[in-house]
């Protein structure tokens, strides 16, 4: 991208969010840093490994399915599932993913709990909210969010762990981001432990920081330009 190696720009990110929380008047160790290596091969997640990083995003399903699987042997990654999801895809998704950040309508909500009945430990999730008024951007309208966060406490299979955004574009992130800190406070009104929010990837990552993130989604910023410009 400009010439930095992928452990220089793992440093980078590390300091920025770190420099991040320290000014949001948060401990470092607050919040969890997702690199998300959508369109980047097996190798870099490895590599990512090495430099110790744990918690790996992927936004396709039939993408992360392929890294997870040739990646096996590192039993300690945590793969979250970021991207738009099929209900018909729930059941191998819950296979690999950890955590499902894009829980976004009360069917997908329902077959990732019925492809988990048998499963003894339950899947941390959070529900999207969508921060537009385009319905294909993903997510959840404010207005309907509280009836999905029940749907999710009703699902003996799923663990809701909070709220998830993208903020969009040409609005003021941290406007943007006060709104999922909104939202945020609702969920714990139905679900006092479901306080997680996942917001903030490369460009908007401080602002989300300021807001409250617990869980930040950084593509670019460490993976450098995706390898087909996607
Ligand atoms: C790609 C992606 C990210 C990371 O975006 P960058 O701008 O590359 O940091 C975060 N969240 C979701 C849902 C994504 O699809």
């Amino acid at each position: 991208m400009d010439g930095t190696t992928l452990a220089e720009r793992v440093d980078r990110v590390r300091q920025g969010v770190a420099e991040a929380m320290r000014s949001a008047g948060r401990r470092p160790d607050e919040v969890t840093l997702i690199a998300v290596t959508k369109f980047h091969p097996a190798r870099l997640v490895d590599d990512l490994y090495r430099l110790g990083l744990r918690d790996i995003g992927e936004n396709r399903h039939q993408e992360a399915q392929a890294k997870a699987d040739e990646l096996r042997d590192l039993a300690d990654l945590r793969w979250h599932f970021v991207g738009q999801l099929q209900s018909k895809k729930a059941r191998q998704v819950r296979r690999y993913a950890d955590a499902v950040h894009s829980l976004d309508r009360a069917s997908v909500v329902d077959a990732l709990d019925s492809a988990g009945r048998e499963e003894t430990g339950r899947l941390d999730c959070f529900v999207q909210l969508n921060l537009t008024d385009d319905p294909a951007r993903g997510g959840v309208a404010a207005a309907d969010l509280d009836p999905l966060v029940e749907r999710v406490l009703g699902a003996s299979s799923l663990r809701l762990l909070g709220v998830m955004a993208v903020a969009p574009l040409g609005e003021d992130p941290r406007r943007a981001f006060a709104r999922v800190r909104e939202a945020s406070e609702r969920v714990r009104a139905l679900a006092p432990h479901a306080s997680a929010i996942s917001a903030g990837m490369s460009q908007d990552f401080r602002e989300a920081v300021l807001e409250g993130a617990t869980h930040l989604r950084i593509g670019a910023a460490i993976t450098g330009k995706r390898p087909d410009g996607g």
